[in-house]
């Protein structure tokens, strides 16, 4: 999946005045087709599409010129989506968690619920990191404590380094690595902080700048941090996502749809999937021959597809790099041994995962009940199974 992380927009805006609603020949003056048009088209209808619709439709009203949010797929919601299985087990594409710092996002989110008579669960996030075979709390540079007393050394030597670094560096970090370095230094560098990011982006930490951690990335009070570990004392309230909420049925993706109710369907269009951009013609072509003439175009699809499939400019492209994620869904009969812990992190070579998530924990909803009865597709032995 591109991006991975957080909300990361990637919106690009091509802007124009154009009127025409008739493709024509250029050889003949005939016309080929007519084409819809829409002021404000907007190419998909994951959460960043959503929230520009959400805002057109609020700016320009529903008329059938106003804006037209299409999607390839058949549903709103992108990589936000849920998906659910024939049992009833219910994936997002990862365990999402729903945190913003925006009071507009935030309103948009409450109306769509009480429009649509959805409710949250609140939870406390109940997250760890597994280290030497033992759950260190999350953050883990609050919860030193939990280390064995050789990382806890190296940990406390780095925060002091880091501390100095700090106090007299007046430069500003450029890549994540120099941010990891002056606000935590080497020991959680190396024990926590680079094999971690290595395994969740696929690049080093040195080939990431460090413009987007905002306040994402706990950083460390190192007063607080020794402190913390002569006393023998965790502390794992930290964050903007140390509370969060999750839709008490539909997973993340009821969200999505929520906010998508709340628009106009004649201003939505699924199952249409852009194909190609004629920029000077402010036009979109779709599948199936349709075609959308726009004023403004807004496209979430990922910035180097845009970029070299529909602009014809790969030379944009050589700078921007990605990584993809495999997300694997597992559903079990009976019990688990994690307790109220919400999700976890693996930063050690001795698995290939990154992150696991009891996403039973977040809503009973997200499971079948406990008397449905699960088909057996394959036995143990690898012999077919009763029908
Ligand atoms: C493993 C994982 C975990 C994550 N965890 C969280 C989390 O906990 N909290 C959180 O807030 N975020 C999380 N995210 C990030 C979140 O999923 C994304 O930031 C968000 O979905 C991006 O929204 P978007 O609308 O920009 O893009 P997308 O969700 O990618 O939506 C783009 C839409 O464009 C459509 N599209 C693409 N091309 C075309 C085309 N040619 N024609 C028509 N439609 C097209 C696609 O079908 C899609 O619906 C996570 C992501 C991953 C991968």
């Amino acid at each position: 999946m591109r991006g991975g992380g957080f909300i990361l927009l990637t919106l690009a805006l091509l802007r124009g005045a154009s009127s025409l609603r008739r493709e024509v020949d250029a050889a003949t003056g005939s016309s080929l087709e007519e084409c819809e048009f829409a002021k404000i088209l907007i190419i998909g209808a994951g959460p960043t599409g959503l929230g520009a619709a959400t805002r057109a439709y609020q700016l320009l009203g529903k008329g059938k010129e106003g804006f037209l949010l299409v999607d390839m797929t058949d549903r709103p919601g992108g990589l936000s989506r849920t998906e659910r299985t024939p049992e009833g087990f219910l994936f997002d594409m990862g365990g999402h968690v729903l945190f913003s710092h925006f009071q507009y996002f935030d309103d948009v989110i409450d109306a769509a619920f009480a429009k649509s008579g959805d409710e949250f669960y609140y939870h406390q996030r109940q997250s760890h990191v597994r280290m030497r075979q033992r759950w260190v709390p999350y953050p883990f540079q609050n919860n030193l404590a939990a280390l064995p007393v050789d990382l806890q050394e190296k940990a406390i030597l780095g925060l002091v380094e880091a501390a100095v670094e700090s106090a007299t560096n007046s430069t500003k970090p450029v890549t994540f690595d120099e941010w990891i370095m002056r606000k935590m230094g080497s020991g959680i560098a190396d024990i926590f902080m680079r094999p971690y990011n290595y395994k969740v982006w696929a690049h080093t930490t040195k080939q990431m700048q460090c413009k987007w951690l905002g306040d994402r990335v706990s950083t460390v009070d190192v007063q607080r941090a020794i402190s913390n570990v002569l006393h023998n004392r965790t502390e794992a309230g930290w964050g903007p996502n140390a509370m969060f909420r999750f839709p008490k049925r539909g997973g993340t993706g009821r969200i999505w749809e929520a906010v998508a109710d709340m628009l106009p369907k004649e201003n939505q269009r699924y199952l249409f999937r852009a194909n190609s951009i004629d920029a000077e013609e402010k036009t979109v072509h779709f599948d199936g021959g349709k075609c959308v003439k726009y004023d403004s175009l807004i496209s979430t699809m990922p910035l180097d597809i845009l970029l070299k499939d529909f602009l014809g400019r790969p030379e944009l492209t050589t700078n921007l790099s990605y990584s993809s994620s495999h997300i694997i869904g597992l559903g079990i009969r009976g019990n688990h041994s994690h307790g109220n812990k919400c999700w976890q992190y693996f930063p050690e070579d001795d698995c290939p995962f990154y992150r696991n998530t009891i996403f039973s924990n977040y809503a009973s909803g997200n499971i079948p009940p406990a008397n449905a009865s699960l088909p057996t597709i394959a036995m143990a032995g690898g012999g077919r199974s009763a029908p």
